[in-house]
C-alpha cells in the first residue's frame, strides 16, 4: 500500500511518513498542492493524506483538482479546525474521510486501511450529462458555457435526474429524493417542477432532453443531440 502525503509542515508530514512505513506501507510526501497532483498523475497511490491548511493550493482546492483530473484514490482529509462547514466543505469537494488535528496515530492508520479497502471508485464530485453540469457542492449548473439559475427545490429534481441519466423515473420517485413527506403522491408538483426545468436547462439551448414517459414518469436522456 503506497500513500500520498501532503503536508506543508515538515515535522507532521515526517511524523506520519515515519509512522506508516514502520507500519509496512510505502508513503511519499508533498509539501504542496500543485506537488501533490503531479505527483499522483505520475503514481497510483492507493490513499491520499491531505492537509486542509496548505500554502497556495488549499487542501480543498487540491481535492477537487484531484477529482477533476479523474484521480480517484481514496483521500482522507486532516483539518485543524473542528468546525462542520470545514468538514462539509472537504466532503463535498470529493475527500472520502476526514481526520481532526490533533489526531491519534492509530486513528489515522485504521481509517487509511479502511477507505484503501474501499478501493478507487469513481465518485465525481461534478453531475455531467452531455454538456449538462451541476456541483452540488457550489450548487451551479451549467449548459456547455452558459450558467443556468435554479431554485433550491428545481435544483434538487435535477441533481436527482443527473444522479439517473437515462433511466426512467416515475413521479414518486422523484418525490421520494427532491422532495420531503410534506406532499402526497397524488400531488402534481413534479409536473410542475418538470416543466420550469424544462424551460431552464432545455428550451433556451433548443433541446429536448428531459422527456416525458407516457405511464412511466420522467427521463434526462444522456446524450447531446438537439
Ligand atoms: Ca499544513
Amino acid at each position: 500500500m503506497r500513500v500520498l502525503i501532503v503536508e506543508d509542515e515538515l515535522r507532521m508530514a515526517g511524523l506520519i511518513r515515519r509512522g506508516l512505513t514502520n507500519e509496512g506501507l510505502a508513503a511519499d510526501v508533498a509539501a504542496t498542492g500543485e506537488d501533490a497532483l503531479w505527483m499522483a498523475q505520475a503514481h497510483e497511490y492507493d490513499a491520499i493524506v491531505l492537509d486542509v491548511m496548505l500554502p497556495g493550493l488549499t487542501g480543498f482546492d487540491t481535492c477537487r483538482r484531484l477529482r477533476k483530473e479523474g484521480i480517484w484514490a481514496p483521500v482522507l482529509m486532516l483539518t485543524a479546525r473542528d468546525s462542520v462547514e470545514d468538514r462539509v466543505a472537504g466532503l463535498d469537494t470529493g475527500a472520502d474521510d476526514y481526520l481532526v488535528k490533533p489526531f491519534a496515530f492509530a486513528e489515522l492508520l485504521a481509517r487509511l486501511r479502511a477507505l484503501a479497502r474501499r478501493g478507487e471508485l469513481e465518485r465525481p464530485s461534478v453531475l455531467e450529462v452531455g454538456d449538462l453540469r451541476l456541483d452540488p457542492a457550489t450548487r451551479e449548473v451549467w449548459r456547455g458555457a452558459a450558467e443556468i439559475r435554479l431554485s433550491a427545490k428545481e435544483f434538487a429534481l435535477l441533481e436527482t435526474f443527473m444522479r439517473r441519466p437515462g433511466e426512467v423515473l416515475s413521479r414518486l420517485h422523484l418525490l421520494e429524493h427532491a422532495w420531503d413527506f410534506t406532499y402526497d403522491n397524488r400531488s402534481n408538483v413534479v409536473d410542475v417542477y418538470v416543466r420550469r426545468l424544462r424551460l431552464k436547462i432545455d428550451e433556451p439551448f433548443g433541446r429536448r432532453t428531459l422527456e416525458t414517459i407516457r405511464g412511466g414518469g420522467y427521463r434526462l436522456r444522456r446524450d447531446r443531440e438537439r
